[in-house]
């Protein structure tokens, strides 16, 4: 089988512990994880707090290493030393906190600082840092200083600087936990626009379900296993499941689940606002006709 029938990601058995002392507990944080994620799809991984998305997450791009199984990226495994520069050119990662991901004191000189470290010359590195903040709106501030910028301005030039290194895969790590409404929403319509150009592979680990209604796949762990797999409508519609392991369905799917409970018998894969709409008034204009 060649790299590309691999899929751009794939896990085989991995398992994780943090230290000596969690490998004598009976759970360790990542347990036998099997998972392939396929060039140019959106894929969202849910699951309570401590559930081991960002472990799982980290191991993409070689920031952890397996203590069990392995991880190969286009084929290459993360544990051999000599291919991480590789890997983590291929899949970039954006975290939580904007703060901890920019390094320099002009909105440009960050976004150039992959490209730059990757020893591109000089017109490369502007072809790639004008276009990567044109890309999230933030092209007019590239003489600013980052620190006088809204979280949300800042996580912008945060992406800006991975999508500067043009990585296949970008994994975010709750990248809207922190941000205020309208920080929040320029990130997720950045994520949507990354995903429709379709060029690059998108992973978000997100709590707000609504972010990952239009995703290709939905992973969900629980206890360091994926325990569910499949589309949002596949997954949603077992909201007694999701609940059990501490998670909610979109408010969408939670109406239609609670409006059942009266009796009615309403279909769970309504996700967006507009279908969900459209399901319930059927059914009562049926309910008035009879
Ligand atoms: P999630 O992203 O789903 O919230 P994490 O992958 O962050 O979960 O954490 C999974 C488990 O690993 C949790 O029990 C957490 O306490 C533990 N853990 C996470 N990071 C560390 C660390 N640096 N050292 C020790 N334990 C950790």
């Amino acid at each position: 089988m060649n790299a590309m029938n691999q899929g751009l990601i794939r896990t085989e058995d991995l398992t994780y512990y943090y230290n000596e002392a969690d490998r004598m507990m009976p759970l360790p944080v990542l347990r036998g994880v099997d998972l392939e994620i396929e060039q140019g799809t959106f894929t969202a991984i849910l699951g309570h707090n401590g559930s081991g998305k960002s472990t799982l997450a980290k191991h993409f791009n070689a920031i952890l290493l397996p203590e069990g199984g392995r991880v190969l990226v286009d084929g290459m495994d993360t544990r051999n030393e000599a291919l991480v520069i590789d890997i983590r050119r291929r899949i970039g990662m954006v975290f939580q906190n904007p703060d901890n991901q920019i390094v320099a004191n002009v909105v440009e000189e960050d976004v150039a600082f992959a490209p730059e470290n990757l020893g591109f010359p000089p017109d490369e590195i502007r072809r790639r840092v004008d276009e990567a903040l044109k890309l999230v709106g933030m092209y007019e501030f590239r003489e600013h200083a980052p620190h006088l910028l809204s979280g949300g301005q800042k996580q912008r030039v945060a992406i800006a600087g991975v999508l500067a290194m043009r990585p296949k895969c970008i994994v975010f790590d709750e990248p809207t936990a922190m941000l205020d409404p309208q920080g929040r929403d320029d990130v997720v319509k950045i994520i949507r626009r990354l995903r429709d150009n379709g060029d690059v592979t998108v992973v978000l680990i997100t709590h707000h379900m609504r972010e990952t209604i239009d995703a290709d796949r939905i992973i969900v762990m629980n206890d360091g296993q994926i325990v569910m797999d499949g589309t949002p409508k596949d997954v949603f519609k077992n909201v007694e499941r999701l609940k059990e392991i501490g998670l909610a369905a979109p408010e969408t799917t939670e109406l239609l689940y609670e409006l059942n409970k009266t009796g009615m018998d309403l279909p769970l894969d309504a996700l967006s606002v507009e279908e969900c709409a459209s399901v319930i008034y059927s059914a009562f204009s049926a309910e008035v006709r009879r």
